[in-house]
């Protein structure tokens, strides 16, 4: 737990959250600003600031976020029409929050190239 990480306090439950899927190594919750009708985070337990941090024994972590995003997405209604998964890296990614995390977009077109 890093004391100024806000998804570490939604991990430790000081912070609510409208929690949609937990286990031991991830959470999901609703996204505070949502950009499309379904928009999760993929929150693993554990404090990764970004991609660039993840090391080989975080794998089986990486893979629960795939399995839990497709179950989620068929839970929610939108796997067969489609969803997108995406992880903003550093600044110019887009990362605005400080701890490693997946967002899963449905319930409308999503557009490419992304903004
Ligand atoms: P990033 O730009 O870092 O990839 O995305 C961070 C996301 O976290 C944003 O979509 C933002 O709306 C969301 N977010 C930031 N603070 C909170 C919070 O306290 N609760 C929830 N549920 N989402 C948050
Ligand atoms: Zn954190």
């Amino acid at each position: 737990m890093v004391n100024s990480c806000i998804f570490c306090k939604i991990v430790a439950g000081e912070i609510p959250a409208k929690i949609a899927y937990q286990d031991d190594l991830l959470i999901a919750f609703h996204d505070v600003h949502p950009q499309a009708p379904h928009h999760l985070l993929l929150v693993p337990r554990k404090h990764i600031a970004t991609t660039l941090d993840l090391d080989a024994s975080d794998a089986p972590m990486l893979a629960r976020v795939f399995s839990a995003a497709a179950q989620l997405s068929r839970e929610l209604g939108f796997a067969e029409e489609g969803f997108r998964l995406v992880n903003n890296c550093n600044r110019r990614g887009g990362q605005v929050v400080w701890h490693l995390h997946f967002h899963l977009l449905g319930g409308r077109d999503m557009t490419w190239p992304p903004g």
